[in-house]
């Protein structure tokens, strides 16, 4: 999995590969998704055939283990690395599913969303990422719909970075709070939605949406500039399993 380790090493720290870490990639143009997997040998899995997002649907009734969800610590830091905002947390929330244990790393958010549920697109969409300890992945993914304003977004956008800034966070933000009440979720095997678009990643997608307020997702968009979101990607023949 030292690809998959690269990865992570790449979301943690990063964040900051417009150009010293990586080949360039952007959301459009000569850079954009179309041409991922030509931009650098190493994001050659950009063309795979396992690759997230999709269109989540025709789902397979599993019978799926709930995720046992035992978050708990808050976050150190919040970035813009011109792809994303992102939240860094601190070490201890995990989850486990499959009986493996993976520790929450960071999230952060695309607008709008990237997967979408029975062909439905939702104004935004959270990715909490989590490595265990091989460095291993796994997405629990959050729909969001606009409405209510979020408190977590609330205290996170507070100290909104610009691109290129790192600002630690001032007051405590629980991943809990990004979190729908119900955990139901679906379940595919899929990506990494940014070069190296790794794949191998369990997704896990919340079936219940949080909310956020109109200002909290033009917010984010003013400091993106762009929308963030990967195109759909086919599905091929993975089940999508609820
Ligand atoms: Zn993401």
């Amino acid at each position: 999995m030292k690809r998959a380790l690269i990865a992570v090493g790449m979301l943690l720290f990063s964040s900051f590969a417009f150009s010293g870490n990586g080949a360039a990639w952007d959301y459009t143009g000569d850079t954009g998704p179309d041409n991922w997997a030509k931009l650098s040998p190493e994001y050659g899995a950009c063309a795979g055939s396992n690759q997230s997002p999709i269109n989540l649907a025709g789902f397979i009734d599993a019978k799926l283990e709930p995720v046992f969800f035992k978050y708990g610590a808050g976050s150190s830091e919040i970035l813009n690395n011109g792809h994303t905002v992102q939240v860094n947390t601190l070490p201890g929330s995990t989850i486990a599913v499959d009986g493996i244990e993976f520790e929450l790393k960071q999230f952060h958010f695309h607008v709008p969303s990237e997967n979408q549920i029975h062909g439905k697109s939702y104004p935004m969409e959270g990715h909490l990422v989590h490595a265990d300890n091989d460095g291993n992945l796994a997405v629990v993914a959050v729909m969001v719909t606009e409405g209510e304003e979020n408190t977590a977004l609330a205290k996170a956008w507070a100290q909104m970075p610009e691109k290129g800034e790192v600002k630690a966070l001032t007051s405590d933000i629980s991943p809990l709070e990004i979190l729908p009440k119900e955990h139901d979720y679906y379940r595919f095997n899929g990506s990494l939605t940014t070069p190296p678009c790794s794949e191998g990643v369990r997704w896990l997608v919340m079936k219940q949406p949080i909310s956020a307020s109109k200002a909290q997702i033009d917010q984010f968009l003013q400091v993106m500039h762009h929308h963030n979101n990967r195109p759909i990607q086919s599905t091929n023949a993975r089940p999508v399993l609820e």
